[in-house]
């Protein structure tokens, strides 16, 4: 069953922001039982609908039940859990920001949108949500129940795209979240420029992965620079259900076409099926820095291994190129993962022997670098960036008697 919803109505915009900065005013969300009651009922929300998100799932994304457990649902239940039993350790000091605003895509269409709102309201704040249009379903599912389990004084949902997107940016936020692409991010960061409302950006780019040459069986290969090899990725039939595929017909076609014009060799996977937005897993060997696979964020199931003589190429490889927002080493050695990665090299993460592990590590902050991304997010780096730190001070009357002599005239005697 769809549930997508209409887009909301742009002139009704400014009001929901009017709306909540008078809630924000009236200490909505003041105390920390306030807070935890929304969270409580954001975790509800998930957990008596986790089917009905199975199935938008299956619908925007093709993903598969288990995926979607564990990577959303079940990671942002969680979320929801460590920030109700910490908020009145993390709230202690802290104060909100006030009304923030998060503009969230459509690659984790739950994790994205609902991760923010918890760390924004565990920290005090009015949390207006603009979730992507491309994953129509997961959110229009998402502005279906919002109204339903919470509060409207502390939470909204606006619907929409471009229009929608604009009409909100003209508006002064206490802090705007973009998770994205970096060409939407330079139109958010021009927009936010004009209200002087503060922003995190939480972008993309090419995450390159750095192989050992000693963990991929023999013969021993030169170091790899982009992906692993054929002989050591486990092999799963193409047609299996546990591939998502394509996002849209646009997308679908920029990967296609990147496949076309690619000079490397594929030797995995390369199969395309329009009709079901499918590109099986592949990876392409043989590819040159100047390769079409190469030319930007590839964003579907394609690996391209770029042969480099050895790991100072690798490094000189990634320095060149825009800092990333993950960057990943297999190797058994820890000279080699520290002279490829985590010495030398910038990145948002960096990771050894895993990937994307970090996300679901309570304790690491999730974040980019430079055009991947500014600022962190994840549990209590989420309510970081929607705290402000503010100096507090009560100056004690017996101050003067100390550093009185800090007002003119200077050279009178201090006032005892
Ligand atoms: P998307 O197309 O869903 O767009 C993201 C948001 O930007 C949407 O809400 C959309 O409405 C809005 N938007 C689009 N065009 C706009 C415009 N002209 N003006 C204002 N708003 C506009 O998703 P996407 O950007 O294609 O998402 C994929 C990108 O996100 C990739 O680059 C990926 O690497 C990055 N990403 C980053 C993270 C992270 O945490 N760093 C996580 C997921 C995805």
């Amino acid at each position: 069953m769809s549930t997508q919803l209409a887009y909301t109505p742009i002139d009704e915009i400014p009001r929901i922001h009017a709306d909540l900065r008078k809630s924000f005013r009236a200490g909505t969300l003041k105390s920390i039982e306030a807070r935890r009651t929304q969270i409580l009922q954001l975790a509800y929300l998930l957990q008596t609908t986790y089917d009905r998100f199975k199935t938008t799932f299956a619908q925007d994304l093709g993903r598969p039940s288990l995926e979607v457990a564990f990577l959303e649902l079940d990671s942002t239940i969680g979320d929801c859990k460590i920030a109700y039993d910490r908020v009145d350790k993390w709230a202690r000091t802290e104060k909100p920001k006030g009304v923030v605003l998060s503009i969230s895509p459509f690659n984790y269409p739950v994790w994205l949108a609902l991760g923010p709102m918890i760390g924004a309201i565990a920290a005090g704040n009015c949390f207006v949500l603009k979730p992507s249009e491309l994953s129509p379903a997961t959110s229009g599912l998402i502005a279906e129940l919002i109204p339903k389990y919470m509060d409207p004084d502390v939470v909204r949902v606006v619907m929409g795209a471009v229009p929608e997107t604009t009409k909100l940016l003209e508006l002064p936020w206490d802090h705007i979240l973009y998770t994205g692409n970096g060409r939407v991010a330079r139109i958010v960061c021009a927009a936010a420029a004009k209200t002087l409302s503060p922003v995190s950006l939480e972008l993309g780019g090419k995450s390159p992965v750095v192989i050992d040459p000693n963990v991929i069986s023999k013969p021993r290969r030169n170091v790899s620079c982009g992906a692993n090899t054929t002989s050591s990725i486990r092999m799963v039939p193409t047609a299996s259900p546990d591939f998502c595929h394509i996002i849209n017909q646009m997308h679908f076609n920029r990967v296609r076409g990147l496949l076309e014009k690619t000079s490397g060799t594929t030797v995995v996977g390369g199969q395309t099926d329009e009709a079901r937005l499918f590109v099986a897993p592949t990876v392409v060997k043989g590819v040159k820095g100047d390769d079409s696979l190469m030319s930007e964020e590839l964003f579907g199931p394609v690996l391209p291994v770029v042969p480099v003589k050895d790991v100072d190429e690798a490094i000189e490889f990634i320095n060149d190129r825009d800092h990333p927002l993950a960057l990943y080493v297999f190797s058994q050695d820890s000279s080699f993962k520290n002279k490829a990665i985590f010495d030398n090299t910038r990145s948002g993460t960096a990771i050894a022997n895993d990937t994307l592990i970090h996300c679901a590590t309570d304790g690491l902050p999730f974040g980019g670098i430079g055009p991947s991304g500014s600022g962190y997010h994840a549990r209590k780096f989420t309510f970081d960036m929607f705290t402000h730190l503010r100096a507090s001070l009560d100056s004690p009357s017996w101050i003067d008697i100390i550093l009185g002599s800090r007002f003119p005239p200077y050279n009178a005697s201090p006032l005892l």
